[in-house]
């Protein structure tokens, strides 16, 4: 174990107890290959599974893996047309598990999303049976401002210029409070409880995933 790695344990610990408080069961692995085998032992097989736009859950290799196991997968990746885009979506709020990153967890177990179409953030919110979130720790923030500042100036800039968006951020480098079609920024959500106990669980794990 490297410091960082003892630091990010002991910090995971700490959020996981908070977690706890608000009923989303939270579990720490130390490498993404640990959190792609945790996130296949938490789904029940035969299942429907569907997800919503990150790099994170790409990175580790689960998309991927998803395709080896006995499941059903909703993929926004295979509708031929905006109209056929939307029944995947809609589809999506009815599946077993939902897969999706975090975009900020606070210390205090905090769960902060920002969301420019908003189905990812809607599916969080409702619908699917079970919301599975992987964040790496690079996306723990001291709390809800932090959050938004962090999404805002440093994880919204490099996404858009990921998706070729034509954002003021992506050519500026930092927020500029956008109000435009192509704002990534719709939507701001915290989550803070889960009133229905344990359907959301988060995986935190200990490298830098995602933006
Ligand atoms: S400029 Fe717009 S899209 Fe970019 S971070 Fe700010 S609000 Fe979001």
């Amino acid at each position: 174990m490297t410091p960082k790695k003892d630091f990010y344990q002991i910090q995971a610990e700490g959020i996981i107890k908070k977690l706890a408080q608000r009923n989303m069961p939270g579990f720490y692995c130390s490498t993404s290959e640990e959190a792609k085998n945790l996130a296949i032992e938490l789904m029940d097989s035969p299942s429907v599974i569907s997800w919503g736009g990150s790099v994170t859950i790409t990175e580790i290799g689960l998309l991927d893996e998803l395709k080896k196991h006995n499941y059903t997968l909703i993929d926004r990746k295979e509708a031929k047309s905006p109209e056929e885009v939307r029944e995947i979506y809609l589809k999506a709020f009815d599946v077993d598990y939902y897969l999706m990153s975090a975009n900020a967890i606070t210390l205090n177990g905090e769960l902060v999303n920002i969301d420019g179409n908003g189905n990812r953030v809607a599916a969080l919110i409702y619908g699917p049976k079970n919301v599975i979130i992987i964040a790496g720790m690079n996306k723990i923030v001291p709390d809800e401002q932090g959050a938004v500042a962090r999404i805002r100036n440093f994880a919204t800039p490099p996404n858009a210029l990921r998706i070729n968006s034509d954002t003021p951020c992506s050519k500026t480098g930092k927020c500029n409070d956008c109000l435009q079609d192509e704002c990534l920024c719709c939507q701001i959500v915290t989550t803070r409880f889960s009133r229905i106990p344990k359907r959301i669980k988060v995986i935190l794990v200990g490298e830098t995933l995602g933006y």
